[in-house]
């Protein structure tokens, strides 16, 4: 039986080569990272100094980690947020193919840059909660990008992960291209909490896959709060850079 799987698996190799999820070039099986090299080393992670509230990387590549003028002035809603990389190509490419054309495959790709760059919040949140999609949207989509991101990162925090808790209230239109002052606007009140005693005192880490321009992290973070979480913290796989 090992001998049939270790065949059959070995004929899916030759006739689907693994591929890099940016650019699709072929990779030399067996390969355990979906990404080729080009594509890895021209991936913008995050590094510090980075606003200790927000992640917005500074210019200046040396220092110490800080606020930035946007949250000395108005501090957002979450304690913190971090994320893996920046938001441009390669890695915007294969997010796309995973959001919007299902390609799920590359999952523990993601997960494994994650591992490897980790901005951990400095506290163990006690529960895990992907941005929710509207109903409808899950519905056309067939998953929760957040969700499946949430899981693949953390695969032995199953019991702390709940899809069900924070729910999207509101359909929003697609965000890209919109400013900071109307994604706020379409967003306010555009969630809400199944169960809020599930929350009281609670540190919560929120997953997402892009961190835009914080209108979406910062309305979860209000409505948990608000329903008595004590804390949030944000963490996506990529985020636009300022
Ligand atoms: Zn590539
Ligand atoms: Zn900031």
């Amino acid at each position: 039986m090992k001998t049939v799987s270790a065949f059959m698996k070995s004929l899916s190799t030759i006739c689907f080569p693994p591929r890099c999820l940016c650019c699709d070039t072929t990779l030399a099986p067996p390969a355990s990272l979906l990404f080729c090299p080009d594509c890895l080393d021209a991936m913008d992670f995050i590094k510090e100094p980075f606003c200790s509230c927000c992640g917005r990387t500074f210019a200046a590549a040396t220092g110490d980690n800080h606020l930035c003028g946007n949250c000395l002035t108005k501090p957002p809603h979450f304690t913190t947020a971090r994320a893996v990389a920046h938001y441009h190509e390669p890695l915007s490419s294969a997010i796309h193919a995973f959001k919007y054309n299902g390609r799920t495959f590359g999952l523990n790709s993601f997960a494994t840059l994650y591992h490897q760059h980790p901005h951990p919040p400095n506290v163990i949140p006690d529960l895990i909660l992907p941005v929710p999609l509207h109903r409808q949207r899950l519905r056309e989509r067939g998953f929760n990008q957040a969700l499946l991101l949430a899981r693949a990162f953390f695969p032995a925090e199953r019991e702390r992960i709940d899809p069900e808790l924070l729910l999207r209230r509101k359909q929003t239109p697609p965000q890209t291209g919109l400013s900071g002052k109307i994604r706020r606007r379409n967003l306010k009140d555009g969630f809400t909490v199944s169960s809020p005693a599930r929350l009281t005192n609670k540190t919560v880490l929120l997953i997402d896959d892009v961190y835009t321009t914080g209108s979406t992290a910062n309305e979860c973070a209000r409505t948990l709060k608000r329903a008595g979480a004590r804390e949030v913290h944000v963490l996506t796989l990529a985020r636009v850079a300022e």
